[in-house]
């Protein structure tokens, strides 16, 4: 008997070169086959008669071949076949481009369904290359809704279409069922094999909807439990308390006034370590929004109750500069604010480590230095992580052991459809910033290709000339050996190319991840100062670093990032008084990417452009495996829906309630599906 392990050469069609073909698109075996949703759907059932059929209406006719098809050569590469079927009501004429392999199996007099775009007139209707079935074995092609899926080269929806029909038959019964079957009846879903039969050949609109809900259903619903499952649950109690503070000493000190939504975030996260379960709260805020001060708020209050705090952040640049903002703001307050960093020498962390272990340091910023084995808190009470994306999930639950169950602040600067954060971070209480200081500038932001490239060096020289600093982000750092046509950008190749052949009379420095940390930290301090004009980066710049004066970022080869990340870019300039502009450089005609970079154009709304991002490539980027470690999304990736989304979420938190460690028998199937999808993703799932 086959079953879903059964490789995909079982199938009758499918030998050694299609089932290469079909690998590309991760299909191996029967289960990737059955799994291999449809991207879209054709409803061919509308039949029309022939009289009366309207020029660019897409329909089904049923016709009989009223003439012997001619071939006819127009040129090499070039052939037309030609001819026409009636019906009771009118005439039809029918071309076929480069298919005239067809002549021998169009025969006159018989009847074939037809379904295609109506072309001619009104008065002399015509089809080109529409879809044939012979009238009597009829109803795979036409007359039906028709599945449409993502192709490769040497796989046509043909041959998809028969590997299917053959693959969900070769299944028969056995498609497993990781909901429980009390889920399944509470949410009134669809039974498994019902959906896969229908999410390939739905029998009807209604069918493919109970369908699509009930898959969709099922992987969010995995995709929640597995996270709880795995992050496990928050029932422990705190060993930190942190009874409510009086703010108003530490609004005082701010030299600006919070916004409202800083406050709300603030008091929330205060209620939060006020009580007796850990805190673990995701504030989420786009750039600009003031995240680092909500942070602040929070050390203090830990402070004022006798406790330490730990700030982490992604990379040593904005550690660093994390530190020297949070000690200008604390250390007035009383606070010492302490630096660890994995690039200090073995006795300078000796000497830190015991300033902090002495309880010295009432708050540490710091890298994942922060998280080493030497290092030792006297009484660590709130966890903070910057730009959490950065990090994976045992970084900050390794931050977290170092205390005696700490409160944990995660802060993040990619705004997240709240819709996705709900499963993301299903286990965290959310705040989210939705407002920026007063103030705020739009940054003027274009998307050009290289023909533009003379006026932006033209505008650069401009700004400069104004006093003002320039970013030119590239994707790569050493020119790719491989890539003989030049086209991607290279941090120091260009700088060089900058300061040699653009800017001779200005200076030019660059910086990317692997330099020496020390080296990093003068290039950026330098240009903080500003004894740099311009400056040639990677993404190391992406996230946090503060330059008011920078009032241009460029951005080369601009298809290469995603959105979110060049919204996080472009919040690098527009940070003092002087307007602001961002240039994205690509020379990628690509429809997606013109539409992707027209968004970024358009607006300057992190969540918006979040949403966007969202509706255009589905939510592989913030599901995405890299940041998160989560398995792929598939039909929720595709389509994505607030309510069974919810859903999935409140069924998930249910199943665990009652079962926390899924060890009861109607949990087994979905226990093992956990295991597998985060085995297969690489990553142990305890
Ligand atoms: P984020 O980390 O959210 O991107 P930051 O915390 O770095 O933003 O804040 C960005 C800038 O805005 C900083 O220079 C900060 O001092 C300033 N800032 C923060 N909150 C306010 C406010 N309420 N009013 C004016 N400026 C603010
Ligand atoms: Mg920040």
């Amino acid at each position: 008997m086959p079953d879903l392990q059964t490789d995909i050469r079982y199938i009758k069609g499918i030998g050694e070169v299609r089932a290469k073909a079909l690998s590309k698109l991760g299909i191996a075996y029967l289960g990737d086959l059955v799994t291999y949703f449809p991207r879209a759907y054709d409803d061919r059932r509308q039949f029309s008669a022939i009289k009366g059929l309207i020029p660019g209406e897409t329909v089904s006719v049923r016709a009989i071949v009223a003439n012997e098809p001619r071939l006819q050569i127009i040129r090499r590469g070039l052939d037309l076949l030609k001819f026409h079927a009636v019906d009771e009501t009118g005439r039809l004429d029918i071309t076929y481009f480069n298919q005239g392999y067809r002549k021998d199996q169009i025969k006159q007099g018989e009847s074939y369904v037809f379904y295609g775009k109506v072309g001619g007139t009104l008065l002399a209707p015509a089809m080109q290359n529409p879809v044939m079935e012979q009238e009597a074995d009829a109803g795979r092609l036409t007359g039906r809704i028709v599945p449409i899926y993502r192709l490769t080269q040497g796989v046509s929806q043909t041959i998809l279409l028969n590997a299917m029909t053959q693959g969900l038959i070769a299944c028969g019964e056995v498609f497993p069922d990781p909901l429980p079957e009390a889920v399944r009846e509470a949410h009134g879903l669809a039974q498994t094999r019902f959906s896969y039969h229908n999410i390939h050949f739905p029998e009807s609109e209604e069918s493919l909807e109970l369908a699509r809900r009930r898959l969709i259903f099922e992987e969010l619903f995995l995709l929640a439990t597995s996270l709880h499952f795995i992050r496990g649950r928050r029932s422990e109690t705190t060993g930190r308390i942190v009874p409510p503070v009086d703010l108003e000493p530490f609004y005082e000190a701010l030299p600006f006034t919070l916004t409202g939504a800083q406050k709300r975030a603030i008091n929330e996260a205060l209620v939060d370590m006020a009580g007796e379960r850990p805190m673990s709260r995701l504030v989420q805020g786009d750039v600009g929004s003031g995240k680092t001060v909500v942070a602040a708020a929070c050390a203090w209050a830990a402070f004022r109750a006798g406790f330490q705090s730990a700030f982490m952040a992604p990379t040593e640049i904005l550690a660093e500069q994390h530190q020297q903002t949070l000690s200008a703001l604390l250390e007035p307050l009383g606070m010492r604010v302490g630096l660890l960093t994995g690039s200090m020498t073995a006795k300078k962390k000796r000497e830190v480590g015991d300033l902090i272990e002495t309880g010295c340091y009432h708050l540490v910023v710091g890298t994942h230095a922060l998280i080493s084995q030497g290092v030792r808190y006297r009484d660590l009470a709130l966890v903070i992580t910057d730009e959490q994306h950065r990090f994976g999930v045992d970084q900050r639950s390794a931050l977290k052991e170092k205390g005696d169950r700490p409160h944990m602040m995660v802060m993040s600067a990619t705004p997240i459809p709240r819709t996705l954060a709900l499963i993301l971070y299903g286990d965290l209480d959310i705040s989210v910033i939705d407002e920026l200081p007063p103030g705020r500038q739009t940054i003027e932001t274009y998307a050009v290709d290289e023909d533009k490239r003379q006026r932006i060096f033209n505008f650069t020289r401009k700004l400069l000339d104004e006093g003002r600093q320039v970013y030119y982000v590239c994707p790569a750092i050493e020119a790719d050996p491989e890539d003989t046509s030049g086209g991607m950008k290279a941090v120091e190749a260009y700088a060089k190319d900058l300061q040699e052949n653009i800017f001779p009379d200005r200076t030019v420095a660059f910086l990317h991840g692997k330099l020496k940390a020390k080296d990093k930290e003068k290039i950026m301090a330098a240009f903080v100062r500003g004894e740099t004009d311009i400056l040639v980066s990677t993404t190391v710049i992406e996230v946090g670093v503060d330059v008011p004066n920078a009032a241009l970022m460029v951005i080369e080869n601009a298809e290469h990032f995603g959105l979110s990340q060049l919204h996080q870019l472009r919040g690098r300039v527009g940070r003092g008084g002087h307007q602001s502009y961002c240039v994205l450089f690509s020379s990628n005609q690509a429809e997606s990417v013109r539409a992707r970079l027209a968004i970024m154009c358009k607006t300057g709304d992190g969540f918006v452009i979040a949403e966007e991002d969202l509706r255009l490539r589905g939510p592989g980027d913030f599901f995405g495996s890299r940041q998160h470690g989560l398995p792929e999304m598939g039909l929720a990736s595709f389509a994505y829906n607030m309510d069974v989304l919810k859903e999935a979420q409140e069924a998930a938190m249910k199943v665990l309630a009652e079962d926390p460690r899924l060890e009861d028998a109607a949990h087994q199937a979905l226990r093992a599906r956990i295991a597998e999808l985060f085995e297969i993703g690489g990553e142990g799932w305890h």
